[in-house]
């Protein structure tokens, strides 16, 4: 492994691991324990300039490798990332701090987008109509777009970028990837592993940094599209300036996730279903469940239940046996959701469990124990802002229409679940919430390769979404051939 212990992260460009010129450095923490384990450089234009000419160099061939050649090297690196499983977890755990089964899950995210992306071949077909009119036959062939520049964001260092690169390059693109310089560890295995399994170089390139290098993309005119996952801000703030810069353009974006209990729903089922979705990798998932409105009919009983599990959880290292809940991302990032729970109390929530008082909260990593407010209105900023912590609102509400017409009050709409055992209820909620992922009696829809990641509304801009069809679609582009023979 290159990525050594408290080391300057390299970049990879043209399949060389280089140095960055650049002095200016960030360090990664282990947020479980405060320590640096690295220091990411934060690169200039003139690294990501260089990447992307390699990476345009290498598309000109890349590009006319037969489809299975593709294929083939994404089904060796499948098999790497299968005998490689507990290292990558671990990585995943030491540079993010979810526990390391949910870091295991992560992983098996990241396989399934490889083993999407290895059906290229049937993927990539065109379409034939052999008479569109007399001795005129016509069809539709599918290409590659060029050099895709992908920027992801540190909640899931390997599930994000796998949603990108495999498909941009098994349907023939060549890759530039940003990776958040808060989790930049797991991005340079992934590819060190891609190396192991036969790609060329050049197609895929890693260039670390921040602002100046995703400006730096948004602005290339040789980069014909960007994939980005990360906060609402700047979603907008990329989709804007790369769409102008007349790129095509994914930007998924930040969330505010729903979870609806209804009267007649199992409410042991419902309350573990939501404290995994709120507390589970520290509510640091764009899928979190962080607001919950229940039938006030059985609110005391399904809050009595929430509470009561969520006293049990454990606090700690995510490498340790049997931790649930690890730490959030950064000491500021703790700090922002200590003010956010302030701020409810301010604006008059019900505090009923305060994850400050949680003993594992005052040690040396970044915790937070999982904190519940109650009477949460629609005027309150811990309702209105995604706080991606372990904090969950929940409102009271008399019926499923007022509780999907506060749901749809809110400009995200990543995800949203409901809780019920009346298929008609389903139905309502199906076709009048305004969400793109819907969970029914789960707590998180996960976006899954095969299908596209459906956020609506602010989480998300573009027309084509990651994974399934929809990245298929985003990374190609067709030829119509119309022809007479005879
Ligand atoms: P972030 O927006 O801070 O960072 C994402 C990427 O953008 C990083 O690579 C970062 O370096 C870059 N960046 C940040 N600020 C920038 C700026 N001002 N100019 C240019 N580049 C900038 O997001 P994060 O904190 O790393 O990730 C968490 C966010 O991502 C949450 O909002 C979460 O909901 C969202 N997310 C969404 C999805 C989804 O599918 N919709 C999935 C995962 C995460």
């Amino acid at each position: 492994m290159t990525t050594q212990v408290a080391q300057k992260v390299k970049n990879f460009i043209g399949g060389e691991w280089v140095e960055a010129k650049t002095d200016k450095t960030e360090p990664v923490y282990n947020p479980a324990t405060g320590e640096i384990i690295a220091h990411v450089p934060i690169s200039t234009t003139e690294e990501l300039d260089k990447a992307v000419k390699i990476a345009a160099e290498a598309f000109e061939t890349w590009k006319d490798e037969p489809v299975p050649k593709r294929a083939r090297i994404l089904f060796k690196y499948q098999q790497l990332l299968v005998d490689h499983w507990d290292e990558l977890a671990r990585l995943i755990t030491i540079e993010n701090g979810k526990n390391f089964t949910e870091a295991h899950g992560e992983v098996l995210r990241g396989i399934e987008c490889v083993e999407f992306a290895a059906g290229a071949p049937s993927l990539m077909m065109g379409e034939q109509l052999p008479s569109i009119a007399k001795g005129l036959d016509s069809g539709v062939y599918r290409y590659p777009i060029g050099v895709i520049g992908g920027i992801t964001p540190f909640n899931f260092p390997m599930m994000v970028p796998t949603w990108m690169f495999p498909l941009a390059i098994v349907t023939g693109n060549t890759f530039v990837l940003k990776p958040s310089e808060r989790t930049p560890l797991l991005a340079n295995r992934l590819a060190e592993l891609m190396e192991e399994a036969g790609l060329p170089k050049g197609v895929l390139n890693i260039v670390h940094g921040a602002h100046d290098v995703v400006n730096g993309m948004l602005d290339h005119q040789d980069i014909a599209a960007i994939s980005f996952v990360g906060s609402q801000p700047v979603a907008e703030y990329v989709y804007k300036r790369g769409t102008a810069n007349l790129k095509r353009v994914q930007a998924l974006a930040g969330a505010k996730n729903h979870s609806i209990v209804l009267r007649d729903a199992n409410l042991d089922n419902a309350s573990t279903q939501i404290l995994n979705a709120a507390f589970g990798s520290a509510g640091e998932r764009c899928m979190a469940c962080s607001v919950v409105a229940v039938d006030e009919t059985v609110a005391d009983e399904f809050i009595e239940q929430l509470v009561k599990k969520a006293n049990e959880v454990t606090i700690g290292n995510g490498l340790d046996d049997g931790i649930f809940l690890g730490p959030v991302i950064r000491k500021e990032h703790k700090e922002r959701t200590l003010q956010y729970i302030e701020s409810g109390e301010d604006e008059g929530a019900t505090l009923i469990r305060d994850g400050r008082n949680d003993k594992s909260a005052q040690d040396g990593g970044y915790f937070v124990g999982p904190t519940i407010f109650d009477h949460v209105t629609s005027e309150m900023k811990i309702w209105q802002d995604e706080i991606f912590a372990p904090v969950l609102s929940i409102s009271r509400v008399s019926n499923l229409e007022e509780a999907i017409e506060l749901s749809n009050k809110s400009p995200f709409a990543n995800g949203s679940c409901i809780f019920t055992n009346d298929g008609g209820s389903v139905q309502t909620f199906r076709e009048n919430i305004d969400a793109g992922m819907l969970g029914v009696n789960i707590g998180v829809p996960a976006p899954m390769a095969f299908f596209p990641f459906s956020g609506w509304k602010n989480s998300f801009y573009g027309d084509l979404h990651a994974n399934g069809k929809d990245g298929l679609q985003f990374y190609t582009r067709k030829k119509v051939v119309t022809g007479r023979w005879v």
